[in-house]
């Protein structure tokens, strides 16, 4: 039988974890961690996103609030919008939600966010700071999927991971949290020859190419672990992930859910790095 990698254990150990330490910087400091997300879209599923980050946040005692700028915002007022919350020193993280309007770019623009409060690790900085092994904070998603693999007791060290995904906020940082724990890895997009004879060999395989039903039965070794990251909207306003679930069901060991895998603890992690910014903010100013 496959077995459920379930997110709701470990989201609700993170979101603990950011609310002992937003309860002892109230207490100690009168600081309460805040986390500001930026929006420049009308779409129906980031204000959905949006609003269980709210939601999350409120059950952690960390203040989360909604910065809306025009679905045609202009590339200089969003930069300005990230440059002043960088600068505020009542914010202690700052999220730049995509999509992002036509013609700006989510990397080029998340430069302007403060790399001690870019909790989403979107600064390309943190990116490289995390290639070269320095402290940064993580794509929320990307470090979701180690601490899934974690929370359910499945070892990296020397074992081959297959991403398929090489996008800047989830395959590339992944490529680099997975090599830190000796794992090797291999990453396959759009262009990969042949996806199936690339994923085949591998113990653990991520999907992460918003592309629904792409992983099948074909595309895994017998007992492989499969971890789904994927969330593609379906018809009647649902989420189904990358992985076609009733192909590789008997064939992998392990599967994420979609919804309630990597996603719950994608967000607690966002708490979580919001509440570290924090207390390293006030630990700074003592
Ligand atoms: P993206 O579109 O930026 O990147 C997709 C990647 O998949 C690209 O590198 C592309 O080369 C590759 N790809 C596309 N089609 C492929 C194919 N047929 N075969 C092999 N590779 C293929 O997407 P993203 O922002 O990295 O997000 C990926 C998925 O993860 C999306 O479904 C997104 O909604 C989801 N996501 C989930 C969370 C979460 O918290 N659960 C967070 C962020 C993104």
């Amino acid at each position: 039988d496959t077995v459920s990698l379930t997110g709701a254990a470990r989201a609700a150990a993170l979101r603990d974890e950011a609310q002992a330490i937003a309860q002892e910087l109230g207490r100690a400091h009168g600081v309460q961690p805040r986390l500001v997300v930026v929006v420049a879209t009308e779409d129906e599923s980031t204000a959905w996103y949006v609003r269980s980050i709210t939601r999350a946040a409120g059950k952690a005692g960390i203040a989360c609030d909604t910065v809306t700028l025009p679905a045609d915002a202009e590339a200089g007022t969003i930069r300005k919008q990230l440059a002043e919350l960088s600068a505020d020193p009542d914010v202690h993280g700052v999220i730049l939600q995509t999509p992002l309007p036509p013609g700006t770019s989510a990397a080029d623009l998340a430069g302007a966010i403060a790399p001690g409060k870019d909790v989403d690790g979107a600064n390309p900085l943190s990116l490289g700071r995390l290639a070269a092994g320095l402290p940064a904070f993580a794509p929320a998603t990307a470090e979701a999927v180690v601490s899934l693999l974690d929370a359910h007791g499945i070892g990296l060290a020397g074992r081959s991971v297959a991403v398929v995904g090489r996008s800047t906020v989830v395959g590339k940082p992944l490529a680099h949290l997975l090599l830190d724990r000796d794992a090797t890895v291999t990453v396959c997009h759009s262009r990969t020859a042949d996806l199936a004879a690339a994923t085949r060999t591998a113990d653990i395989v991520v999907a992460a190419a918003g592309r629904a039903g792409l992983i099948t039965a074909d595309h895994l070794a017998q007992g492989a672990v499969v971890v789904d990251v994927g969330t593609n909207p379906t018809e009647d306003g649902g989420l189904t992930g990358d992985v076609d679930a009733e192909s590789v069901a008997g064939r992998a060991a392990a599967l994420s859910p979609v919804p309630g895998g990597v996603g719950p603890v994608t967000t607690a992690l966002l708490l979580q790095h919001t509440a570290l910014a924090a207390q390293r903010a006030v630990a700074a100013h003592q």
